[in-house]
């Protein structure tokens, strides 16, 4: 059997385990080859994976082919039994949701009053210049 026939097969196999929505993941795995043999193997990886690490989306792959991105609530929500061992709250896999105001971002928008313009960041550090695109002097920034 040729690579790409082995993808659509393993795509539709671990289709369930799969978020359509999602095209972008925090982590990767590389599926061993040969790959699980059935669904509960494969989702039990997957679920070993982010018991392991904090990211909560992992793009999957088999020899080099991107198969989908699972998220902790598609794996949870396609029969796995991590809801009961670790409850998700609802949103947590397509960051519908924030459990309050992060703590850890702030926008910072950066302005010029001569030439109208505003942007907005989520970090500030003097070591990158942000400068005004139409006068290219430093831009004024301010939290908030
Ligand atoms: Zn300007």
């Amino acid at each position: 059997m040729g690579d790409t026939a082995r993808i659509e097969e393993l795509r539709r196999e671990f289709g369930p385990a799969f978020d359509p929505g999602i095209t972008r993941a925090t982590d990767s795995l590389d599926l061993p080859d040969p790959p699980p043999d059935d669904y509960s193997d494969f989702a039990q990886l997957i679920r070993d994976r982010f018991a392991a690490t904090d990211g909560d989306t992992v793009a999957v792959r088999f020899r080099g082919t991107k198969l989908g991105v699972c998220s902790r609530a598609s794996v949870g929500a396609a029969g796995g039994t991590l809801s009961q061992a670790e409850p998700v709250p609802v949103g947590s896999g397509d960051r519908a949701t924030l459990p309050g105001e992060s703590g850890q971002y702030r926008a910072i928008r950066y302005y010029c009053t001569a030439h109208d313009h505003q942007e907005f960041h989520i970090f500030h550090d003097d070591r990158i210049p942000r400068n005004c695109p139409v006068g290219a002097e430093p831009l004024e920034f301010a939290w908030t």
